[in-house]
């Protein structure tokens, strides 16, 4: 049975401050409910990882990281490399995000190169992947998938420790969510992709995310959906509250 992963991604929000407060909440929150099979991690800025994987050494959920460089270290300056995540037990790391592909112009041949690096750094990938709401309108969804997974995932073995995050643009940050149905179908298509190109078994192990303004209201039906197998929550995220619910949702799914 697939793990469910409930994610949280705060992009470039919180201080110091209001991130130990809500790690702290979230800390004493999960102490209270029976997660079974949930994971729950969170995505906060880069700043802050060392205090978040502190407060989460002693807690029930895993720190993952938004980004990191496509070198493994070396001169370039301002970056965070794979093997610092390693050095500080950051479990998860973020890469293909749209706004990284957006504003920092991040191609498919880097996401494959820090796919790598991060493999090699045993530090697990939150891959994403995901078509704009004119390749949806245009009908090519399913070929941006195909080209973004080969490109993605060239050159690469997978060994179970890897997450793809489905993130149609078109939802992220704009209220407008995936149907369960529009998402179930991508996700069984990535599914099938696994499976003609790696194998059943890695197909059936591999844990497929939705991400696009998921939130207490929607995230029941997207989790019942047999591909789905939790979320990649930006806004939502950032709220104690919804957060809380979501996993309490998720954990009685
Ligand atoms: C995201 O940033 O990955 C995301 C899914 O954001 P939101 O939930 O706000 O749409």
């Amino acid at each position: 049975m697939r793990k469910i992963i409930i994610a949280g991604n705060w992009k470039m929000n919180k201080t110091f401050q209001e991130t130990e407060e809500f790690l702290l909440e979230l800390t004493d929150f999960l102490n209270e409910v029976e997660l079974n099979n949930i994971e729950v991690t969170i995505c906060p800025p880069a700043l802050y990882l060392e205090m978040a994987t502190d407060i989460a050494f002693e807690s029930k959920f895993s720190i993952g990281s938004q980004n990191i460089s496509v070198h493994e270290f070396g001169a370039f300056t301002g970056e965070i490399s794979a093997s610092m995540l390693k050095s500080m037990d950051v479990e998860y790391c973020i890469i293909g995000h749209s706004e990284r592909r957006k504003y920092f112009n991040e191609t498919n041949e880097m996401i494959n190169t820090k796919l790598k690096i991060l493999r090699r750094n045993k530090v697990i990938p939150i891959v994403c992947i995901g078509e704009t709401l004119e390749e949806r309108e245009m009908g090519v969804t399913k070929k941006i998938i195909t080209h973004q997974l080969e490109e993605v995932f060239n050159d690469i073995e997978i060994d179970g420790n890897i997450v793809i995050a489905y993130e149609p643009i078109w939802a992220i940050g704009t209220g407008k969510t995936a149907t369960p149905q529009q998402a179930q179908e991508i996700h069984k298509f990535i599914r099938k992709w696994l499976t003609d190109n790696y194998s059943e078994r890695i197909a059936e192990n591999l844990p497929v995310l939705y991400g696009g303004s998921a939130k207490p209201q929607n995230i029941n039906d997207l989790l019942k959906q047999p591909d789905i197998d939790g979320g990649l929550i930006g806004g939502a995220s950032l709220d104690i509250e919804k957060f809380s619910e979501m996993i309490d949702i998720a954990a009685r799914n």
